[in-house]
Order: structure tokens, then sequence, then C-alpha cells
């Protein structure tokens, strides 16, 4: 059996930050020192290991998700994902810098096409967030974004090939970039016939709930193609008020809403904080979507969980809750047509 644990969702109220977005997101935290003051942890300990893995992966974290850490608590889960450490500077064996080798599907600089149906948008190499735990810490962003240069290019690439019916936007984080930006590019994909959907991959609704803004709602409401947001939450205290409150509004504009999570060692690796998970997504009107297996990257082999516990905990979730809040655990296999499934019963 599965024990809950109550989440600390309303445990700690406060108030709604009236900045706009672009102000939080130019505000966040990127100094060590001043994280490690913030939330009361002890530079002694803390400081040298979090320089060292800000030099290899910039620390980034924006103030409503600062919020949501307890101070003093080195083993927060929301702090294990934002906090640089010493130990990413190791090197293992396995531990790789492109683990799914995406460097080789780029066929114009920005869009990557691994899957028939499917393209990738590249719309910016920004986050809102820096995860430690990130497969792409190491990805050349700078030549992959793409560029105003090259949209005629995407578009005349995308008319092309009609077995493209949805379109991602990923990133980095797709919407760091301006509204202007994203509904110039929706409009001219809803001109191609064959595009039914944009799927938009991002973090900032939950990091930065204010990105959820008029002029977000407005071009996502007024396009053809259906949307579809497939968000990235890990654990149960990154879903506050504010952050659910900004997902109904999502939904109340015909927004689908799924989640993708990382399983990740101290953070989620257990069957009651998923199952927490889970159900708190749905409160929000959110349905879970992927687990991931776990990405041998270089510099995070410390969140590195085996699959035999992966499977493990995803049996246990198939035994409590309803099938549709049971992610899929996947992993992303280089060359396979989509994301292959683990086998929980091997
Ligand atoms: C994961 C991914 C997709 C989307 O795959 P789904 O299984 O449809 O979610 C598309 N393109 C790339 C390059 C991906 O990595
Ligand atoms: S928001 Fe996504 S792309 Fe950006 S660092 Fe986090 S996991 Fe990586």
């Amino acid at each position: 059996m599965i024990q809950r644990t109550a989440t600390r969702i309303e445990a700690r109220p406060i108030d709604h930050d009236t900045r706009s977005w672009q102000q939080l997101l130019s505000a966040s935290v990127t100094s060590p020192e001043v994280l490690l003051e913030r939330l009361q942890l002890d530079p002694a300990t803390w400081l040298s290991g979090a320089r060292e893995g800000d030099r290899l992966f910039q620390l980034r974290v924006p103030e409503p998700y600062l919020q949501r850490i307890v101070p003093g608590d080195p083993a927060d889960p929301l702090l294990r994902q934002i906090l640089p450490l010493s130990a990413e500077a190791d090197k293992r064996p396995g531990f790789v810098r492109d683990p799914l080798q995406e460097s080789g599907a780029i066929p114009i600089a920005g869009l990557i096409r691994k899957y028939q149906s499917r393209a990738l948008l590249m719309v910016t190499g920004q986050c809102a967030i820096n995860c430690r735990y990130c497969f792409r810490r190491h990805f050349p962003y700078d030549e992959n974004r793409l560029s105003p240069r090259d949209r005629a290019d995407v578009l005349s690439s995308l008319t092309d090939d009609t077995r493209i019916n949805e379109v991602i936007f990923s990133g980095g984080d797709p919407l760091v970039a301006s509204d202007r930006l994203l509904s110039s590019w929706a409009e001219s994909l809803a001109d191609i016939p064959h595009i039914r959907r944009l799927r938009i991959h991002t973090r900032l609704p939950v990091v930065i709930p204010q990105r959820v803004c008029g002029s977000l709602l407005e071009w996502l409401s007024s396009s053809r193609l259906q949307m579809v947001m497939v968000l990235h939450v890990n654990h149960p205290a990154e879903l506050d008020n504010h952050t659910r409150h900004a997902l109904g509004r999502l939904k109340a504009a015909g927004v689908t809403l799924l989640n993708q999570s990382v399983l990740l060692r101290g953070v989620n690796d257990t069957a009651d904080v998923l199952a927490d998970l889970s159900e708190r997504l749905f409160d929000c009107g959110v349905l879970p979507y992927y687990l991931h297996a776990f990405d041998p990257v270089e510099g995070a082999h410390h969140f590195d969980v085996s699959d035999d516990r992966a499977r493990e905990l995803v049996r246990q979730l198939i035994g409590t809750l309803p099938g549709f809040l049971v992610p899929k655990l996947v992993r992303e296999v280089p060359d396979k047509p989509g994301k292959t499934p683990l086998d929980l019963f091997a």
C-alpha cells in the first residue's frame, strides 16, 4: 500500500507577485551566494560546490519557484532540481554529453525531425529555470536556434512534408519568447493545411505562473490549430495555488494540458510522491503523460534511478491509481520511431 503524504501546497500562502512575467524572468536568481542566503543554507557547506556546478551550467531560478522551496532544508525536492553541486564535475563511464544523439537529426538549424508525423522547432535556447539534470545542459543552442533568416526554409520544409500533422515548440523553453514571435509562428503554421496541432513543451506556467497572461491566452485560443501544452512538473510541491489558477486559465482557453516528468533520485523516486504528483496534476486539470527514465547525461549521475527501480515504482502506481493517472514510463532510444516504453513486467 502506498502511504499518502500530505503535500505542502497550502502550507505557506504567499501573496501573488504582481510583476510581469518579463520582469520576473529578468529578476531570476543566478548567483550562488544569493541563493544560499535566501534559502538559509550554510555557505561553508554549499558555496564552493554551488560555484563549481554553476561554472558548468549556470544557476537560474525565478522568484515564484524559489518561494516554493522550504528554507534551510538541503533535501528539499525543489531545491535539488536547481542547486548546482560539485558532483556535476564528476565524469562517469556511460554518462555522455548528447545522450539522445540529437545533433544528427537537424536538417535546418532549429528544426529537429526524428519522428514521422511531428516536427520539433527550437524556438529559443533560453530557459526560465536551469534544471540540473537536463539532458540538454550541453546542447549547442547557439548553433541550433531558429533564426528569422531560416524561417522561410523551415516553413517550406514543413509545407513539403505532408506527413507532418503536428509541430512542437520546444527549446530551451519556447514560452521565454515573446507572444508576438510565437503568435506569428502560429499564424504561419495555421496556413499549412496538413498541420492540425501545435504542441508547446514548457515549464514556464509552472515556474512563473504570470506567464499565462492575456496575450498568451489570446493567440492560443484564436488559432485554427488544436493547442496542446506539455508541462514539466516533477514534484507535487511545484504546483501551488497560483500555478493551479494559471493552468485553469489555459484549460478554459481550450488548451489540452499534459505533463511529463523525469524520474530523479532524491526528488520523486518514491511511489507516494509520484502518486501525489498525479493526483495534484489532475486537480490542476493536467493529465500525466510521460515519466522519463533518466538519461545518462554527463554531470547529472547523482540523479540516476535504475530501470529496475523505475519499473517497480510504476507497477506500484498501477496498483493504486486509476489508469489515466499512471504516466507512461519511457526512454528515448536513438533511431527508434518514437519514445520507447520500458517493459514493466519484464
Ligand atoms: C519527444 C519528441 C517528440 C514528441 O514525441 P511524442 O512521443 O509524440 O511526445 C518529437 N520530436 C522529438 C525530437 C522528440 O524528442
Ligand atoms: S526547463 Fe526543460 S530544457 Fe530548460 S533546463 Fe529545465 S529541463 Fe532543461
